[in-house]
């Protein structure tokens, strides 16, 4: 049995269906994973994950990805890297082909080009107009953490082996050089065979702060089964963050026999489950 995660409704759904053919033609958990984030990062349509999505304040688009293999606790990220895509696949490389865990910025860039990514443009006309349109609006005083970009946040689960993966255009109109929670593990994502794997999705300022898919991983490495791990760590967000009361933050989990979870500290968020091919969203309410 393969079990996928991967979260919100429409970039969810491109990413899920493009795992699942991935894994059906015998891809590794890993490559099941990137070619769902890869689907999606390369889908203009898609305008808060990778190529199209909504960029920086000064109009640049800054992409964040990240990749974990719960076996060894191999893993690698990119953050701030402009004009590449698909990110994850850099993220991938990172954790096979370097010592090291991040690589970040023009750094991050350079090194994708030298394995042989080749830089683009990466904004749309469509979002273009959209950041012209927010320039000249009474929203660009406002602090950008009040709206959330849609991320994809995946996990899967085979035969004993886990994985998670994450890719992400961050906050719509952030500040140049902000990183949220997506790359960074503990926070965005979490994957230990020995225990489970957990995502998160929302404000990463607030997830970041509560490490949350470390956190709800050790919840359930406690006995909790994932639902209950996901709604200990959105109660410790509510109770000791007060901003995670104002600002959506989502933590979702799946264990090793492949139970899975989510809770969110506001509104609804929506998990796409794929089981053997049989795919389902799923929505969990505050
Ligand atoms: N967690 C992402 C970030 O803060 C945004 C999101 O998931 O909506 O960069």
């Amino acid at each position: 049995m393969t079990t996928i995660l991967s979260t919100w409704k429409e970039p969810g759904e491109v990413a899920i269906r493009a795992a699942w053919d991935k894994r059906q033609s015998d891809g590794g958990l890993i490559d099941t994973l990137e070619a769902g984030l890869a689907a999606a990062e390369l889908d203009p349509n898609l305008i808060m994950i990778g190529l199209g999505s909504l960029p920086n304040s000064e109009g640049d688009l800054e992409l964040d990805a990240s990749i974990m293999r719960g076996s060894d606790l191999m893993c690698g990220a990119v953050c701030a890297v402009r004009n590449i895509v698909p990110v994850i696949s850099v993220a991938r490389k990172v954790m096979e082909d370097t010592p090291h865990v991040m690589l970040a910025g023009d750094q991050a860039r350079r090194y994708a080009i030298e394995k042989g990514f080749e830089p683009r443009q990466t904004l749309t006309a469509q979002v273009i107009n959209r950041w012209e349109e927010w320039c000249e609006s009474p929203e660009r005083i406002k602090v950008y953490e009040h709206t959330h970009s849609d991320t994809v946040t995946m996990l899967g689960l085979t035969n004993g082996k886990m994985a998670a993966a994450s890719s992400t255009s961050g906050l719509p109109f952030k500040q140049p050089g902000r990183v949220g929670d997506s790359p960074i593990f503990g926070a965005g994502i979490y994957a230990d065979d020995e225990i489970g794997a957990a995502g998160a999705t929302g404000n990463g300022e607030e997830l970041w702060k509560a490490v949350a898919s470390f956190r709800a991983v050790e919840f359930m490495r406690q006995g909790l089964p994932p639902q209950q791990a996901c709604e200990a760590v959105v109660q410790q967000m509510l109770r000791r963050q007060a901003k995670a009361q104002e600002l959506p933050c989502v933590v979702f989990a799946m264990n090793r026999d492949g139970e899975v979870g989510a809770a969110t500290t506001k509104d609804t968020f929506d998990l796409w489950i794929c089981r053997d091919g049989d795919m389902q969203m799923q929505s969990f309410s505050a």
